[in-house]
């Protein structure tokens, strides 16, 4: 609940309304020793003027006037939305039933006698001031009330942090008609990022300058966690500042925490809000800062979720071993490329290629050494692919495969000729390789324009059957698929 306002009666402006300059001058002898701020007008035609630029917060005026009399002026006051809701406390000398009940039908909130004692003015225009507060404090509830609401909403409907926080910054700065309404986030040690704003952009940079951290402000010296949440416990925290032109401007901060940790902080930088406001404004924001705190955690964890998902993914597309791509992930793959080379008419090789002798290496040098071997070539594979689409994954056993979109057979055949060269510069020692003393590779090559009438397991059998040549022609060399489609320059 928020502290009983306390009344003090300079925070008012009131306008006293008198065709005789004697009355006014009764009148500012009664207010003013009281504390009051007083304005005059001798006329209804005054009044008008007056009120669009003084802005009373209450009128004491006079029913008997020539011209335009009080209960003329009480009418258009209250036809026009930004001057109705002034209260307006009639001043007559008539005793008349009559008159007081005219008064209060054109919408005056109370009347008052000639001659007037002190203490019944004094009564009379303070407990009208209070009760206009009040009614004042209720709308900027409901209004805050909504802004909550539609904070929530967007809470529930975005993911997105960012989108949170613009958001709640402008909601705020649009109803408060703040100057500067900020998110930042606390970054140790040396101040805080600016997240979101809404106001006058210009003057953020140099608002952050001078802002830096807040908690840091308070002490120079780098301080602990432990430290920085105990002095930010007396929240929210109200400090006195300048803007540009000289203004003093009331800065409001309140911190936001995530998981009893400080996480930044939101920032109201006014020069307008009423005195009496303030601390409901304050108790409002409370209520923000612990939504965005919600929203905070939200958004966390929903980016922890799709960073999970994204590791699940790569991991359901990983060969574990050997982390190149799996079969799963190449026939994919494939069946895209292919699609795409089909559409464009461009051609399409593919290497499968196999380590020669492996069950005898595997025999020779055990399991593990097996393993090692085949994490070493298939890094070594992927080396010589230089084109961000050039795609290598381990095919299964021993085998592996390479998808080279939008390449012709000699391009496929230089690739080819520079995985061997890799592959012999690795030197890896096999002994019980037949004609040879170290790991070499068999490959089988096709290079193909898709047609509307083959499929992806034509130029994989094409590919197959091409390997299988090249290891029944004594292995460690390429053959070429007889169907692969050579250029005239071959
Ligand atoms: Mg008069």
């Amino acid at each position: 609940m928020s502290e009983p306002n306390l009344f003090n009666p300079s925070d008012y402006l009131i306008l006293a309304v008198d065709d005789t300059i004697l009355n006014l001058k009764v009148l500012q002898g009664l207010l003013s020793p009281a504390g009051y701020r007083i304005t005059f007008a001798t006329s209804g035609k005054q009044v008008l003027g007056r009120v669009q630029r003084a802005k009373p917060d209450l009128i004491l005026l006079d029913w008997m006037m020539p011209e335009m009399s009080g209960m003329e002026v009480c009418q258009q006051l209250k036809k026009t939305s930004e001057t109705s809701h002034i209260p307006v406390i009639i001043l007559t000398a008539s005793h008349e039933l009559e008159h007081l009940v005219k008064a209060f039908e054109c919408g005056a909130v109370d009347h008052m006698t000639k001659p007037f004692r002190q203490a019944e003015l004094l009564a009379r225009v303070r407990i009208h001031l209070e009760l206009n507060q009040l009614r004042k404090q209720a709308q900027v509830q409901a209004a805050w009330e909504g802004i909550l609401r539609k904070i929530v909403q967007d809470i529930h409907a975005s993911i997105n942090l960012q989108d949170i926080l613009d958001t709640t910054v402008q909601a705020i700065q649009r109803f408060l008609n703040a100057d500067q309404v900020m998110v930042y986030r606390w970054c140790d040690p040396s101040g805080c990022e600016l997240m979101a704003i809404a106001g006058n952009e210009a003057e953020s940079s140099t608002c952050l300058h001078r802002m830096g951290c807040p908690y840091l402000q308070c002490n120079p010296y780098p301080m602990s966690m432990v430290e920085l949440q105990q002095v930010s416990v007396a929240e929210p925290s109200t400090v006195l500042t300048e803007d540009k032109t000289g203004q003093t401007q009331e800065e409001i901060r309140i911190s936001i925490y995530q998981d009893g940790l400080l996480w930044g902080g939101l920032v109201v930088q006014h020069s307008q809000l009423a005195p009496a406001f303030i601390q409901n404004v304050k108790e409002m924001l409370n209520l923000v800062a612990q939504q965005l705190a919600i929203s905070i955690q939200h958004a966390g964890l929903h980016h922890r979720m799709r960073e999970v998902n994204k590791e699940l993914h790569r991991l359901s597309n990983t060969d574990g071993l050997t982390q190149v791509a799996n079969r799963r992930c190449f026939d994919h793959r494939l069946a895209q490329e292919w699609q795409r080379s089909q559409r464009e008419q461009q051609s399409l090789s593919l290497i499968l290629c196999d380590i020669d002798y492996f069950k005898q290496f595997n025999d020779t040098y055990g399991h593990p050494s097996g393993d090692t071997c085949l994490v070493a070539v298939a890094q070594t594979l992927q080396q010589c692919l230089k084109r961000p689409a050039d795609f290598l994954a381990r095919y299964g056993g021993e085998e592996f495969v390479v998808l080279l979109p939008n390449t012709d057979l000699e391009g496929a055949i230089e690739v080819t000729q520079q995985m061997q060269q890799a592959i012999a510069d690795l030197a890896i020692t096999h002994i019980a390789h037949t004609h040879s003393t170290q790991v070499t590779l068999s490959f089988g090559i096709t290079s193909v324009i898709p047609e509307f009438l083959t499929d992806t397991q034509d130029a994989l059998n094409q590919a197959d059957q091409a390997l299988y040549e090249a290891k029944k022609a004594g292995r460690d060399r390429y053959a070429i698929a007889p169907q692969a489609a050579r250029s005239t320059y071959l």
